[in-house]
């Protein structure tokens, strides 16, 4: 990059802190404002709740398995080579019941439960396993490596790598996408600063975007002290169509995740205790290494039970460019689950359509 441009980023999630320190990188001078930073724990800041592992389910050859492939690069970079980002490897065991196929999991895991998914190429030991090696009520199921963040280190980590490139950050609550460029320290007018909505389900209400193609989709966790020598993704349960089993453990003592439901349309951000005793019961069945020998749902010590909520986009995540009110957006919002996996490969194409709407204005001068 030749020159400087004023860059204007809403949201410090993991899409914000991403796109900021990709453009921070690219030589930009940033500046970042959000009603949530790294720190808070609320229903509106998705990204701390996240499990968070690399799990893809990216249907083959769309721009989603694009910026999975771009990211698992970027992370497994991290895990080998920068221990204080807060990302260990852990294998992933999936679970196929053939008699989940059509539910509200099995289909939103198809690509995760194939006998050869995309990614089988690209992730280290991708393996079927032996039929007598599965649980009696599993039909198919495969192993390999994978990564499991620690939100509560990376996303600090994420801030302070921005810190270090100059990116100012402003706390701030805006009723208009417009009023970003307000929060720019340079800001002179209107023209001559980007801005890039990072806001997730904030888009919802948000004027200017106001998306009603947003809904969330509600994941109730809960997170333990106990150990799993595994992450464990299961096709579905025998609870419901929107409850789902996983079990994660995070790097560097974030305890582990056991969820979880996967619930469409639903804003309530109080755990369900019913809920939570049914996900706890699900995760010492198919992971009873998780508490003593002989123990049950007893063993599990529990650090907190909480609601995130997936900024699920009808359509698909939206990484695109628009003019509102005289101001250049690009968005960058809607990952639903995989805001994680997918998080380098969107920044990217956030950065550059960034850099091609600074490039259409130099060329109008
Ligand atoms: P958010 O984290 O919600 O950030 C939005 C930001 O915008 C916040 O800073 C907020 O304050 C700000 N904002 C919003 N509105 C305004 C406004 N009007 N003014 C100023 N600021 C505003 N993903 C994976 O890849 N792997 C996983 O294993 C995984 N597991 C998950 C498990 C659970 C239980 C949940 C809930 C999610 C999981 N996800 C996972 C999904 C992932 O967490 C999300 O896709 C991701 O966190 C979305 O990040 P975001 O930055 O878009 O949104």
């Amino acid at each position: 990059m030749s020159e400087k441009s004023k860059v204007a980023v809403v949201g410090a999630g993991v899409a914000g802190l991403t796109t900021a320190l990709l453009l921070s990188k690219r030589g930009h001078s940033v500046a970042v404002v959000a009603k949530h930073m790294p720190g808070d724990y609320d229903i509106e800041y998705t990204s701390p709740w996240a499990g968070a592992s690399y799990l893809p389910v990216s249907a083959p050859g769309t721009r989603e398995a694009e910026w999975d492939q771009i990211t698992f690069a970027e992370l497994y970079r991290l895990t080998t080579q920068v221990p204080e980002a807060g990302i260990h490897f852990q294998d992933v065991i999936t679970y196929r019941r053939e008699k989940d196929k059509g539910s509200v999991t099995a289909d939103w895991f198809s690509e995760l439960l194939k006998e050869r998914p995309w990614f089988a190429n690209i992730v280290p030991e991708f393996r079927t396993i032996p039929k007598a090696d599965l649980p009696p009520s599993v039909d198919f199921g495969t192993r390999w490596k994978s990564m499991c963040i620690n939100p509560a280190i990376y996303l600090p980590y994420l801030l302070s790598q921005c810190l270090k490139r100059q990116v100012r950050f402003r706390r701030g609550t805006l009723t208009h996408i417009c009023e970003a460029v307000n929060f720019h320290p340079e800001y002179t007018s209107c023209s001559d600063i980007a801005v890039v909505n990072c806001t997730g389900l904030g888009s919802y209400t948000l004027s200017g975007v106001t998306d009603s193609s947003l809904t969330p989709a509600r994941g109730q966790i809960v997170l333990v002290r106990n150990t799993a020598p595994a992450i464990i993704e299961v096709s579905g349960t025998d609870d419901g169509e929107d409850e789902v089993t996983y079990i994660m453990t995070r790097a560097a003592g974030g305890g582990t995740v056991l969820g979880g439901t996967y619930q469409k349309g639903n804003w309530s951000s109080a755990p369900d205790e019913a809920t939570a005793e049914r996900i706890k019961k699900r995760a010492v069945e198919w992971c009873p290494e998780l508490v003593g020998k002989g123990e049950g749902v007893e063993g599990l010590d529990v650090i907190r039970h909480g609601v995130g909520l997936r900024p699920l986009r009808v359509g698909g995540a939206r990484v695109e460019r628009e003019v509102i009110g005289g101001a250049r957006v690009v968005h960058n919002y809607g990952a639903g689950g995989f805001g994680y996996q997918a998080s380098y490969g969107m920044a990217e194409e956030a950065v550059r359509l960034v850099e091609e709407s600074l490039e259409e204005v130099k060329a109008r001068l």
